[in-house]
């Protein structure tokens, strides 16, 4: 049984999805802007776990992850210059090209780092007529009112004192939330913490009609809409990184709950924010590393997933090359597992109880944890150090070796790794194939130039051979 950390009751809780078998799962996704790094990508990863997860335990997942290409302030959400503007202006390009740009750069960063797609990615600038429906629907309900700026255009804003749960999610007072650091006082606000829902500002590049006028949406409505909008009006879990809680989720809370009348997710997942020297990484900041850096480094795809998947995700994780080295020695000690129990013939004499079926059910059940991967790792590498001892004395049973396989994979599926160097016969391409025997050839007819020549063209096609007493071994590079 999955239970999950419940940001909004503060408990773990078991994870009961509403209707029988599925999952509606909303997770905040970039704003394009600029490169997305690693501090969001550990975020994404956390929903790519959950997602693994679910589909274990064999619930249907209905994923949303937004792109936000509009409306996402600088300093604070209602005034101040669009984020994709001002990247638009120092580009020399129009805020959709920046948009595309690095929306592209998204979804190649992710599919490098081996993430299984959401269904929808659905691009806010693509969805302002939801958002205006919904602004329509909070207006006639009396939760927003519009206000009138000197050259007739108008800003709509939510109005907090109409919904007495606002705070329920932070844990923000209204009487507490005095003008600060987060909270901008605006002349034109009822209150300080009202927050904009539409944004009349005719210096902005993108413009939308409203029946109320021209303008653009505010962040947090683009969420609301379009959660709605792919999910049905409650959604079983949102998640996003800590810093969405407040504003941005207890506003997503305040705005669909009073449009809708229902409760807006049923749980709420928080992850901790990736750390660099101590410090919040983060795009503001300029303390951040992308993947193309890390990649440029050397570093692998695979090492860089698998650290910001090694701490639990209510940890803080603290980002250093030598975590990356670490990750990659782990990576290295699974793969030689995999390979060993690949080339490894059971024996039917030695221990007959089963440690890797014990070991698979205790990584399930961690995970099961609110995703405790530390102990999941835990549990699994005390299992691998076990069995490679075993193997190397051939004690390891058939059957045992039969439950290590299965170990191995159910373990790669959930974290998204496939193990082991050594590739099977029916994943080798034929081409490759081809080149293997005629390296074999040159070998047997003492062309070695040529055999190392084939070596180096296998190699570029990311395959690495080992020559054995029972012929060659073909590898992952
Ligand atoms: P943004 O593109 O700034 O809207 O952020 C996209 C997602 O990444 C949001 O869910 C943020 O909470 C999350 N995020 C931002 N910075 C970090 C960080 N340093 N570590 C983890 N998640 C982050
Ligand atoms: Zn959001």
């Amino acid at each position: 049984m999955l239970k999950l950390f419940d940001s909004y009751t503060k408990k773990k809780r078991a994870f009961r999805p509403l209707h029988k078998g599925k999952v509606t799962f909303y997770g905040c996704g970039p704003t394009v802007y600029s490169s997305v790094h690693i501090g969001n990508l550990r975020t994404f990863l956390l929903y790519d776990l959950l997602r693994r997860l679910f589909e274990f335990s064999k619930l249907e997942v209905t994923q949303v992850m937004n792109i936000t290409d509009v409306g996402h302030m600088m300093a604070d959400e209602d005034e101040g210059e669009d984020k994709m503007e001002v990247a638009a202006k120092e580009s020399g390009q129009t805020p959709q090209e920046v948009a595309e740009f690095f929306t592209r750069q998204f979804f190649r960063d992710i599919d490098r780092l081996n993430f299984r797609r959401a269904d929808v990615y659905p691009r806010a600038s693509e969805h302002v007529t939801e958002m205006i429906r919904l602004i329509g629907r909070l207006l006639d309900k009396g939760h927003a009112y519009k206000v009138r700026h000197g050259d007739g255009g108008t800003s709509v804003y939510f109005d907090v004192s109409t919904f007495l749960d606002y705070g329920k999610l932070s844990g923000n007072k209204l009487d507490d939330l005095s003008p600060g650091a987060r909270i901008e006082v605006r002349d034109e606000k009822r209150h300080p913490a009202d927050f904009a829902l539409w944004i009349h500002n005719p210096k902005h590049l993108m413009q939308w009609e409203a029946p109320w006028g021209s303008g653009y949406p505010g962040w947090h409505i683009e969420c609301s809409a379009m959660a709605i909008k792919y999910l049905g009006e409650t959604i079983d879990i949102h998640a996003g990184g800590e810093d969405n809680r407040f504003p941005h989720h207890e506003c997503e809370i305040a705005q669909s709950e009073c449009a809708t009348g229902h409760e807006f997710s049923h749980y709420w997942l928080h992850i901790t924010h990736l750390l660099v020297d101590g410090e919040k990484m983060s795009k503001s900041k300029g303390n951040f590393f992308t993947l193309d850096d890390l990649l440029a480094k050397g570093y692998s795809a695979r090492s860089i997933r698998y650290l910001l998947l090694s701490s639990h995700y209510r940890q803080t994780l603290n980002f250093t090359m030598r975590g990356l080295d670490s990750a990659a020695a782990a990576l290295d000690r699974l793969d030689s597992f995999a390979d060993t129990l690949s080339r490894y013939s059971g024996q039917e004499k030695g221990i007959r109880s089963n440690p890797a079926a014990m070991a698979r059910k205790g990584f399930v059940a961690a995970l099961n944890d609110d995703l405790n991967i530390s102990n999941a790792l835990a549990t699994l590498f005390d299992y691998v150090r076990e069995a490679n001892e075993r193997m190397a004395k051939n004690e390891l049973t058939a059957n045992e070796r039969s439950d290590a396989g299965q170990l191995i994979k159910d373990v790669g599926q959930l974290l998204g790794f496939t193990f082991g160097r050594t590739v099977g016969d029916e994943d080798i391409p034929s081409s490759v194939k081809a080149l293997v025997e005629k390296r074999e050839q040159a070998r047997l007819e003492k062309a070695f130039a040529e055999a190392d020549r084939i070596r180096l063209e296998l190699l570029e096609k990311g395959y690495e051979i080992e020559d054995t007493s029972d012929g060659p071994i073909i590898k992952r590079k």
